[in-house]
């Protein structure tokens, strides 16, 4: 049999990502490849640089976007900025807490945890506490928007605990970034990374990271080299310095760079405030609404992310069954739970150009028929 072409249905994603992308975004994808030495894209990744750095609202010159998924990102501050001397404090409220710490652990570096429930937000005493009790810790790593279970750390003040203590922060911003507030210089971050496929509306597979002077520092001052080649930032730094000659690193995803551009302009375009407050007025009307269908909230109201609302499954409802009726009905797509919460909740996503009103309403009005 001839394999045809694949085209995927045309569904709405509601989940904790990829979520929708923008058409205008689909459509940057489709323009001509070009070189990426040729001058006109070198151009381009000077304003996908200065882009990034509004939407981190950073002037870090190591401001830049690795050629993978935010796993990547998240490796990518890892190896370079630890070696197995290091001590590092991780707090775990969630499954990707969870992931820093394997980072640590298979770099050999040293890893006390700060365990916090999931469902609630980073304990910023519990932090101060083990920080206290381990002077020689030189690194603080959380999560800002934990995504397996939809809560929001406060990452002021956990950095500005860090700072007190001396550690540089590592800050995990994939879910965060473009939908909640989130300032990189004033609140001292050292090394954030994200993705593409939450609330920038754009396609999988980039990773927007941005690394302070002083990390920057510890990165070129290493002895060891990193053991990624790839994730070895010290390779691309004088690509993404500005002033540096651009020369021949991996071949980069020249389109998916393009849809990010794009997603960016549209995020300049849109105001990176303005963007936070529609992500919290969807979330608003979404909260509202599915508390009339009776539906809990597992994280309590204040530390609460706007982008990614988890509900507990009522008793008696079938997980899988509802979300494959809202699939082959509605073609909408919500998440299943993730760690301690698989089976019992679901994971409603408002990301990027999926927080809009029209997609409140079919969501909601898709989980009452589910649901009765
Ligand atoms: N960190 C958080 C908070 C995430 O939500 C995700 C993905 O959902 C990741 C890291 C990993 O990103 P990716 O799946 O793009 O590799």
């Amino acid at each position: 049999m001839t394999i045809q072409s694949f085209i995927p249905p045309q569904r709405t994603l509601m989940g904790p990502g990829p979520s929708d992308v923008s058409p205008r975004v689909l459509s940057a994808l489709g323009r001509p490849t070009v070189g990426h030495l040729d001058p006109s894209f070198v151009g381009m990744m000077d304003e996908v640089k200065s882009l990034l750095q509004y939407a981190f609202k950073t002037n870090n010159t190591y401001t830049m976007a690795v050629s993978a998924p935010g796993s990547a990102g998240m490796e990518a501050c890892f190896v370079n900025l630890l070696t197995p001397e290091d001590t590092v404090v991780v707090c775990r409220n969630g499954v990707f807490g969870a992931r820093m710490i394997e980072n640590v652990q298979r770099i050999g570096a040293k890893v006390i945890i700060v365990d916090c429930p999931w469902g609630r937000a980073v304990d910023p005493q519990a932090l101060e506490d083990t920080l206290k009790q381990n002077p020689q810790a030189g690194f603080v790593a959380f999560v800002h928007a934990e995504t397996s279970t939809g809560a929001l750390s406060d990452a002021k003040t956990l950095c500005s605990i860090a700072k007190k203590y001396d550690c540089l922060t590592i800050v995990d911003a994939v879910t965060s970034l473009a939908g909640v507030e989130l300032r990189v210089d004033d609140w001292g971050i050292d090394a954030i990374y994200s993705g593409s496929q939450k609330c920038l509306s754009c396609v999988p597979g980039l990773s927007p990271v941005s690394f302070s002077d002083k990390a920057a520092e510890v990165i070129k001052n290493r002895k060891l080299p990193v053991q990624s080649w790839f994730l070895d930032q010290s390779l691309v730094m004088e690509y993404w310095s500005g002033q540096g000659k651009r020369s021949y690193h991996h071949t980069a995803p020249v389109n998916s760079l393009y849809a990010l551009h794009e997603s960016l302009v549209m995020l300049q375009n849109e105001g990176l405030e303005q963007s936070w407050a529609r992500h919290k007025a969807q979330h608003d009307k979404l909260s509202k609404g599915l508390r009339d269908l009776g539906l809990d909230y597992i994280v309590p109201e204040q530390e609460r992310l706007p982008q990614l609302n988890s509900v507990y499954i009522p008793k008696g409802i079938d997980d899988v069954k509802v979300r494959q009726y809202l699939l082959n009905e509605y073609n909408l797509e919500i998440g299943a739970g993730l760690g301690q919460f698989a089976g019992e909740a679901w994971r409603i996503g408002l990301m990027g150009y999926a927080a809009r009103s029209e997609n409140v309403a079919l969501c909601l009005a898709a989980l009452k028929d589910a649901l009765t």
